[in-house]
């Protein structure tokens, strides 16, 4: 029987052995390539997640100065955890290293676990982490999916399928599996990341710089801008924050949040959150809430900010009231009056941190 022979589109000798000699020349200088050591490939791959390459080398370099193993890590407390973690944003990352450190510890004797399986037990690692890990730390042949990993390998097959769906998915993932380099795994994923995000980028694409244009189908085609394809995205849900700055002696009056939802267990103006979009709330909501968190009656209140704040799945409109107060009691329990910089001392969202820095800056300019 004749067998198929592979063209230079399907060839994946070639395109594996382009992409690395590419990735060996241009590789991106990052704090978490230096070595193997799964300690580090594990905060990098999770500090990752959600969060651009640039934003976080610093801040990398700054945890692991703070935190260098993972005992370390294991016995500081989680407020120690989420102020270093604090600017970097999804809270829950933070919670889950601490979390995850200390069954590394117990259960682990303090090693990360090789196996799939037991990596993904740990609390924030799913089947990306966990490939990325393997593959980088411990040279586990898997392909770790990424975004930009997923968008390369369309373009390449010139794939027309809707990739968010768990068939797509599945076929990339086969085809993954063929292409990656059993003797790289690792440095075979980090080059097609950096691919993605150096060359192959989602709107502009630099084919002619490409190391693997002439195995492309996409550029073949001319299709590449048109792949990948996706289902349309949902609409952001749209919430209100209504919040009150009470400020007394140069110090304001934060709350700790509910230990569920949004910003979970950090420190916030107290308010309260509404669905949708409101400018403000009624009287006697005010009138309600200011008698749940402040002692005393016909306080007065004052709207002094509106602001929008975009996450990835929500968007927060945030109204804040001025409270005059006349002294710094509350009937809030899990209440701390506060300087602004004493604010960097207790977890508080990125959001929120920028709420507060808003209400000083229009404070200067308006003197309000
Ligand atoms: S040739 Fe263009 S579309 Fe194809 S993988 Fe390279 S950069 Fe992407």
């Amino acid at each position: 029987m004749k067998k198929n022979k592979s063209n230079k589109y399907t060839n994946h000798t070639l395109i594996r052995k382009n992409i690395l000699l590419w990735y060996d020349q241009n590789k991106r200088d990052l704090p978490w390539r230096k070595n193997k050591n799964p300690y580090r490939i594990w905060i990098s791959e999770i500090m990752l997640q959600q969060t651009r390459v640039k934003f976080i080398q610093e801040r990398y370099v700054s945890f692991l100065n703070r935190f260098p193993s993972i005992k370390v890590l294991a016995n500081a407390s989680i407020g120690e955890v989420l102020n270093e973690w604090q600017g970097i944003g999804y809270y829950s990352r933070a919670r889950n290293l601490h979390l995850s450190a200390k069954i590394i510890l117990t259960d682990y004797k303090g090693r990360i676990p090789i196996q799939q399986e037991n990596l993904k037990k740990l609390p924030g690692i799913g089947n990306y982490t966990a490939a990325a890990i393997g593959s980088i730390a411990f040279d586990e042949n898997i392909p770790a999916l990424d975004a930009n990993w997923i968008r390369v390998l369309s373009r390449i097959l010139n794939f027309q399928g809707q990739i968010d769906t768990k068939k797509s998915l599945k076929y990339l993932e086969e085809c993954a599996n063929k292409i990656i380099s059993k003797k790289r795994p690792g440095d075979f994923n980090q080059a097609v990341m950096d691919l993605g995000s150096e060359i192959c980028k989602p709107k502009k694409i630099h084919c002619e710089l490409c190391p693997i244009i002439s195995n492309c189908l996409s550029n073949k085609n001319k299709t590449s801008l048109l792949i990948p394809k996706k289902k349309k995205k949902k609409e952001r849900k749209l919430k209100t924050f209504f919040q009150f700055f009470a400020e007394y002696n140069g110090k304001f009056l934060m709350v700790k949040r509910r230990n569920k939802g949004l910003f979970k267990g950090l420190w916030e103006l107290p308010g309260w959150e509404v669905e949708g979009h409101f400018l403000d709330c009624s009287q006697k909501q005010k009138k309600d809430k200011l008698g749940s968190f402040f002692v005393g009656k016909n306080i007065s209140t004052k709207k002094i900010i509106e602001k929008k704040i975009h996450l990835t799945h929500v968007e927060i409109l945030f109204v804040v009231f001025k409270v005059s107060v006349n002294s710094m009691d509350s009937k809030v329990s899990e209440g701390k009056w506060v300087e602004k910089d004493g604010l960097l001392e207790e977890g508080i969202s990125s959001a929120q941190k920028k709420i507060i820095d808003y209400i000083q800056e229009q404070k200067k300019l308006f003197k309000i």
